[in-house]
């Protein structure tokens, strides 16, 4: 088992619960260390708002250095109030994002992930 993971993901509270437990289940992880911010992907992908890029980086950065964190999840979600953007938009977001994230972190492995309208988590 693993002790610790990284999450990137939104602040919506319809995703916490099925994230958390989809990830402690399927990734045999004990704690997932949430870095929640609305729209994640967003800020991540584009250069419009290099304060929550920088925010992010710096939780995650705070997450990799405190539990050795070797994993780290990145997710968009179906609703997101932070982003009424179309789907593919988001996907690309998220694809873009988890480029953007392997290149600042090139020793940790990246996992996209998708909550579609039922909150079930897929890995995309
Ligand atoms: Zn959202």
């Amino acid at each position: 088992m693993m002790e610790f993971a990284t999450s990137i993901h939104c602040i919506d509270g319809r995703i916490q619960q099925p994230l958390i437990e989809f990830l402690i289940t399927t990734f045999n992880i004990r704690y997932i260390d949430s870095i929640t911010e609305p729209a994640p992907c967003k800020w991540m992908s584009d250069e419009s708002d290099p304060f929550s890029r920088e925010s992010i980086l710096r939780r995650v950065n705070t997450s990799i250095r405190a539990h050795n964190t070797k994993l780290l999840f990145v997710s968009a979600h179906y609703d997101c109030a932070a982003n009424p953007v179309p789907e593919a938009v988001q996907f690309l977001e998220l694809n873009t994002a988890a480029t953007v994230l392997g290149r600042i972190y090139p020793d940790m492995k990246i996992v996209k992930l998708w909550l579609d309208e039922h909150f079930s988590v897929l890995v995309v």
